[in-house]
């Protein structure tokens, strides 16, 4: 089978970020990899020729891409996937329409998320795509390979396939919510070695040969802004992990950058694939999102000794308890507990903040600020709050009128002015935060106290020029 992987140009060059669960402009000079394709690939048998091309991360204009896609054409792709996402859905349906009509017999299946809300769903349905994917796993690539015959011959888009919505219907995961439960699935080492390029980058790497690995996928929490946490959390099994930890030592990768949205879950099960991760000395230097209620010093102690260097933690805002508004739970003395213990552990931390969430006035964000200087953290991420496809604050702003069903935003460009903040104040109090956060002394010596090489150090330079680029000036 011929299956092929496409990531579209981004407007304007810019480093465009989409995935069903996230979309979003990297604000310093990185690109993820697109850590769902990775998980596709692993459902490719040993003999099916997998291929790929992104757009972004080549900085390819239209035209260079379409003219790779005619080349492409030489090959008969059983399927093709294509990634979109909120930060440039509209910008992107006409290239979307171009991949329609290079590859017309072939199944085309498309993924993002903007494809939580229904309007989305509609809109790419009725452009003869055949099918979405909400979620990486249970994929069978056989039964996809088949819809575009079929839907030709017997003119029909009703197909029961698990993971992939073939009918303008509201996103399954949007039903039963309540009852996240964290599922277990078995699956194979995804194909590491198509989605290779150097241009690829996360801040917190130490070294420049990594990959990306997702041990669950989706999110046990649900708080109101987040689109990850309408995904349903599934997980990877030990020994899969294990196997794929094997496989990445024998390829020679250095540098981890684990996609899950919350590290060590479910907990049990984690700590001993740390342990048997050290016991095999399978080691490999990484880096991971991790949640403050998830505190656990056995958890951190067994993180670090699996060469855990850093930890990203969504802390969000300086006013932790009003965050129980959008369904968000952080106890502020597990919080410092956490920052303590990485800090005797040396674990970088980043903090996540939002700034501009619905309830917040201008004092709100300035006291985030300040707090996030008062914290003993290393890196601070700040993001403009911007309204995620399927959130409650999303569909609540929908049904005031004040967006368009088919608005798109993202955080680096809000368009939507919070209650009390506009919209342009958002973006400079966020250059502001950048600025006072990473231009301080004590922040200096500190990132030079934890360089680990002259490669680190290139890594860090690369990413500070990017936050100066995008964020500062
Ligand atoms: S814990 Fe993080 S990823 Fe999960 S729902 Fe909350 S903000 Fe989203």
């Amino acid at each position: 089978m011929n299956i092929l992987f496409l990531t579209p140009p981004s407007p304007k060059n810019i480093r465009l970020f989409r995935s069903i669960d996230c979309s979003m402009n990297t604000k310093a000079a990185y690109l993820w990899q697109p850590y769902d394709y990775l998980i596709i690939s692993s459902y490719a048998k040993k003999d099916d020729n997998v291929s790929f091309l992104d757009g972004t991360v080549d900085s390819l204009s239209k035209d260079e891409f379409y003219k790779k896609l005619i080349e492409l054409k030489k090959t008969n792709w059983d399927i093709v996937f294509s990634c979109t996402g909120s930060g440039a859905y509209h910008e992107d349906v006409p290239i979307l329409l171009e991949i329609r009509k290079i590859f017309f017999n072939s199944t085309i299946c498309v993924l993002g998320d903007v494809f939580i809300d229904k309007w989305f769903i509609e809109d790419i349905l009725s452009k003869d795509f055949d099918g979405i994917v909400y979620n990486p796993y249970h994929i069978d690539l056989n039964q996809i390979s088949k819809i575009r015959e079929k839907k030709l011959k017997d003119n029909t888009n009703k197909f029961d396939i698990e993971s992939i919505i073939t009918e303008p219907i509201d996103h399954p995961f949007l039903k039963d919510l309540k009852k996240k439960k964290v599922t277990v699935v078995d699956a194979n080492v995804p194909r590491h070695d198509v989605f290779q390029n150097k241009g690829y980058s996360w801040p917190f790497n130490t070294k420049k040969r990594y990959t990306t690995v997702t041990t669950m996928w989706g999110c046990t929490y649900s708080c109101d802004y987040c689109n990850s946490g309408r995904m349903h959390p599934i997980a990877k099994t030990n020994e899969n992990i294990i196997k794929e930890f094997e496989y990445l030592n024998e390829k020679g990768f250095k540098e981890i950058q684990f996609s899950d949205k919350v590290f060590g879950v479910p907990k049990v099960e984690r700590k001993e694939l740390l342990k048997k991760i050290i016991e095999k000395e399978l080691a490999i230097s990484f880096s991971c999102y991790f949640h403050p209620s998830m505190f656990d010093e056995e958890l951190l102690e067994l993180m670090k000794k699996a060469k855990c260097h850093t930890i990203v933690i969504g802390i969000d805002s300086a006013n932790l308890k009003d965050l129980a508004l959008h369904n968000r739970k952080v106890n502020e003395n597990t919080l410092h507990k956490l920052i303590d213990k990485a800090n005797e552990l040396k674990i970088n931390v980043c903090g996540d903040f939002i700034l501009g969430l619905p309830h917040e006035t201008e004092e709100d964000i300035l006291r985030t600020i300040e707090y996030s200087k008062k914290l003993k953290i290393d890196f601070a991420s700040f993001n403009v709050f911007a309204l995620s496809p399927g959130s409650p604050d999303r569909t609540k702003a929908i049904q005031e009128g004040k967006i368009p069903e088919n608005a798109c935003e993202e955080t680096l460009s809000n368009v939507t002015s919070s209650k009390h903040v506009s919209g342009d104040r958002l973006i400079e109090l966020r250059r502001k935060a950048n600025r006072e956060f990473y231009f301080r002394p004590w922040m200096f010596f500190r990132r030079i106290r934890r360089l680990q090489s002259i490669e680190h150090l290139m890594i860090q330079l690369n990413q500070m020029v990017g936050i100066i680029k995008n964020n500062i000036v």
